[in-house]
């Protein structure tokens, strides 16, 4: 009787298993006879073949998955390698080779970063596992796919996702700081720094502006199909009432130039050396101009240069276009760095941990160009930026160095400028303000609640 319903049982399989994968029939009678075949009692046979977990029955079913073209999401974690990854799937090495080499160029691996996933294409068979194709997204910007050609090898392609250039308008007030309130509102640091280096020639961020000045912003932002924020876009437009004033920036290319700041009048911003060569975000001024107390020396003597507090690695900015005079270890100054610039004027930038590789001496600077990294070298307690400036040669204090002049716009830019202007004015009446918007949101929210 055992044998009798044994023997139904496995006509059972046989018949499901052709049903679900009749390429394995072949493949199922040998397992059958391979197992009828095996000193296995009876009624454990029995048992395992009624059952549905039976080890054969799943066998079965994934061989006919085995068949079918698979994709597979792969999360990419510490440590990982594109190899690594593919070889969990036993995917041939020959394959991984081949795809290493079609990605060249197109893909460097060190773009997949842990927490990123990308996705691949496989078939199995008997052969084994072949790798059909695989897709990385190193960047919201583009995709990365790969693909097998009609001859079996593989063909890379990068696809750019199409990006839009979207205006933002932000308005709002100064509270702790600019930098805070700016980026409360939303805005990219990227966005709020280039407004702050925009504004430092003609407002002092330490004492020329309060909490609740006002101040309006217009910017870029890159924007997918889906209207997502890929990346932020430059500056267009900044405006600040400090101590009563109202300062306007524009972010203006002249025909055939690069982008450059003015005010409404078409002057260039840069009329000075920068005030605070380093990230204005990071820094503190810990020690100013003039007699002090020497911190490791102990006794009184004059500071000839501003201090900067900033952590250690804090980029260090030219603070003016000009021409390297010394970039080298240098003493008490530590890593130590001096520009000559117009107008008999040279800067220096001590304790560096870093000079950057293209400040050598002979070598052009532009302002705001980064030639070094905050550092503790030489005699220094801590991290921090020595800047000091000297006029033919006498220091002078950085924070009270004269204007230099100023420069125009050319007659046949200025009316191209003036109609750019007019342009943001526009924008700007047109462009919903953001902070409104949000301040609507809450209304509504309020509404709601009492409704
Ligand atoms: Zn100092």
């Amino acid at each position: 009787m055992k044998r009798h319903s044994h023997l139904i049982s496995v006509a059972f399989m046989v018949v499901a298993c052709l049903i679900a994968a009749r390429e394995y029939y072949i493949n199922y009678q040998i397992d059958v006879s391979l197992g009828q075949a095996d000193n296995v009692p009876a009624e454990e046979q029995n048992l395992n073949h009624s059952n549905q977990t039976s080890p054969m029955l799943i066998g079965c079913s994934n061989s006919n998955e085995e068949l079918e073209e698979q994709y597979q999401t792969v999360e990419i974690r510490k440590g990982d390698t594109l190899g690594s990854l593919l070889a969990k799937f036993d995917i041939s090495k020959q394959d991984i080779e081949s795809l290493n080499k079609s990605l060249k160029g197109h893909l460097n691996p060190r773009d997949l970063k842990p927490g990123q996933a990308f996705s691949i294409q496989y078939k199995k068979d008997q052969q084994g596992v072949q790798l059909l194709g695989a897709e990385f997204k190193p960047s919201l910007e583009y995709t990365v796919v790969c693909e097998r050609n009609e001859k079996g090898q593989f063909k890379t392609q990068k696809n750019t996702v199409e990006l839009k250039t979207v205006l933002k308008r932000v308005d709002g007030r100064i509270n702790a700081s600019f930098y805070s309130a700016a980026l409360k509102l939303g805005i990219p640091a990227k966005v709020v720094k280039e407004a702050i280096k925009a504004l430092s020639y003609s407002v002092n961020f330490q004492h020329g502006i309060k909490s609740g000045d006002p101040f309006e912003l217009l910017y870029e932002q890159y924007e997918d199909a889906q209207g997502n924020s890929i990346k932020p876009g430059n500056l267009k437009y900044i405006s600040v009432v400090a101590k009563g004033q109202l300062h306007r920036i524009y972010s203006y290319a002249p025909a055939g130039n690069c982008a450059g700041y003015y005010n409404a009048r078409g002057e260039s911003v840069i009329r000075s050396l920068l005030q605070t060569p380093i990230d204005s975000s990071r820094m503190r001024v810990t020690s100013g101009f003039g007699s002090r107390v020497h911190p490791i020396k102990g006794f009184r003597r004059d500071h000839k240069g501003v201090d900067f507090g900033a952590p250690h690695g804090t980029a260090v900015m030219a603070a003016g276009d000009g021409v390297v005079l010394k970039a080298g270890y240098f003493g008490d100054y530590g890593n130590y760095v001096r520009i000559r610039h117009a107008g008999g004027y040279e800067t220096v930038y001590a304790h560096l941990s870093k000079i950057a590789s293209g400040t050598r001496i002979g070598a052009s600077v532009k302002q705001g160009q980064v030639i070094g990294n905050v550092g503790a070298t030489g005699l220094a307690t801590g991290p921090h930026l020595h800047h000091e400036v000297i006029l033919k040669n006498v220091h002078v204090n950085p924070q009270s160095v004269k204007a230099l002049p100023t420069t125009h716009l050319a007659t046949k830019d200025i009316q191209k400028f003036n109609k750019f202007k007019q342009e943001i004015e526009t924008q700007i009446v047109g462009l919903p303000m953001k902070n409104q918007l949000a301040s609507n949101d809450l209304n509504d929210a309020v509404k709601n609640k009492i409704a």
